[in-house]
């Protein structure tokens, strides 16, 4: 059996027999990177558990249904922003801004 490097310390090891795709050494350090890599990539590749994690944050929503309206009510300038921006109001500013427009050249 060939030695490897070990995926974390870079030292190299002699794999065992039963494992040979072991990447880490047996070092106790080692071994925690190696569980905690295997956790990450589980989070990442594991379509249930992200499912999992959307679904959860769903049934919070659904726990907790007057939270954007809540969000609203207690911060009115963003309903009054977000009303605003529908309104288009630039275009009503800018003919109010002016109304005295024309009035001295009409003389
Ligand atoms: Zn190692």
């Amino acid at each position: 059996m060939p030695e490897k490097l070990c995926a974390h310390c870079g030292s190299p090891f002699q794999p065992r027999p039963q494992v040979p795709s072991q990447t880490f050494c047996a070092d106790p350090v080692c071994q925690k990177a190696r569980r905690q890599r295997w956790h990450l990539e589980k989070l990442q590749a594991d379509p249930d558990y992200r499912e999992n994690k959307a679904r959860s944050q769903k049934a919070w929503l659904e726990r907790n249904p007057d939270y954007w309206r809540r969000y609203r009510d207690e911060n009115p300038d963003y309903a009054e922003r977000n009303r605003a921006m529908q309104r288009s109001p630039t275009r009503q500013a800018a003919s109010k801004d002016h109304p005295a427009h024309g009035i001295q050249t009409n003389r």
